[in-house]
């Protein structure tokens, strides 16, 4: 069977890490992202320098319009898609309910949870044979993350629901929905939208005594996606050192 993944974000951080290693595993992949398309390019180059198969495309996974673009562009490059990763994100700043603003709300909500539902949607009209996706989720949906960021923690736990019902829903047609609910992970998210240094600040409060890379991520991600993992489906894998 020829596995073709599309990797929403795939262009820099726990994105980058999970095209890289599906490409080691045989998937061709498309890389998508939104901005960055140097790092995503890069992501490429490095898949085919190895053999492997896989093209980017630039498309905001919010708008239904560009998602369909994204599907169209993978499917005439590499073939019909068998395999979806949802991990586009967003997080902002930390802050308090009271600080929070409507419009921050509804960005994080749109980025994080409106762009599974679409890119979910688009995928299983066109898996008519079985496949799989996997949801980028965050230990944030267990904790609620109360006085810095109960928007994202929302997302994410919107993203959970949304995997639970969707794997119930797809399961009559062999396709399987899980998650993963990584900790804390250094990427530039942290830097971009939290805090630079809170992995390492936070770390002696993780039971592993310290934050998780892009890769540890990916290798649970490229698991659920693989036949390995045939009879998994509505489940979640946390990876966030024991906490
Ligand atoms: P990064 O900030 O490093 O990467 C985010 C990626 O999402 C980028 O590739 C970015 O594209 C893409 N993206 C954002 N918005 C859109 C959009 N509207 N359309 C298309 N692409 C978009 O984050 P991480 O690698 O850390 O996070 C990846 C996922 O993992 C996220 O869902 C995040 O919530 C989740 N996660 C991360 C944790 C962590 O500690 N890092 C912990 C728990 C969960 P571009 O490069 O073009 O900007």
């Amino acid at each position: 069977m020829n596995k073709v993944v599309i990797v929403t974000g795939g262009g820099r951080g726990i994105g980058a890490a999970t095209s890289i290693l599906l490409a080691e595993q045989g998937y061709a992949v498309c890389v998508n992202y939104r901005q960055r398309r140097q790092e995503a390019e890069a992501v490429v180059s490095a898949i085919q320098s190895k053999g492997g198969r896989a093209c980017c495309f630039a498309a905001d996974v919010t708008d239904e319009q560009q998602v369909v673009a994204l599907f169209d562009h993978a499917e005439q490059q590499l073939g019909k898609i068998t395999h979806l990763v949802n991990n586009a994100g967003i997080l902002f700043t930390q802050s308090t309910l009271a600080d929070l603003t409507l419009e921050r709300f509804n960005k994080v909500l749109t980025t994080n949870v409106s762009s599974c539902f679409l890119c979910s949607r688009e995928a299983i009209r066109r898996m008519d044979d079985g496949g799989a996706i996997v949801n980028v989720s965050s230990a944030a949906s267990r904790t609620g993350s109360p006085n810095e960021y109960v928007d994202y923690a929302a997302s994410k736990g919107a993203m959970d629901s949304l995997t639970k019902g969707l794997s119930l829903e797809l399961a009559a047609r062999n396709i399987r929905v899980n998650a993963v609910r990584p900790g804390f992970i250094a990427t530039e998210m942290h830097a971009d939208g939290g805090e630079a240094g809170r992995v390492e600040r936070l770390a002696p409060l993780i039971p592993l005594q310290r934050g998780g890379t892009a890769r540890e991520v990916a290798s649970a991600i490229a698991w659920l996606l693989s036949d390995e993992a045939s009879y998994v489906t509505g489940s979640f894998i946390d990876i966030a050192g024991g906490k």
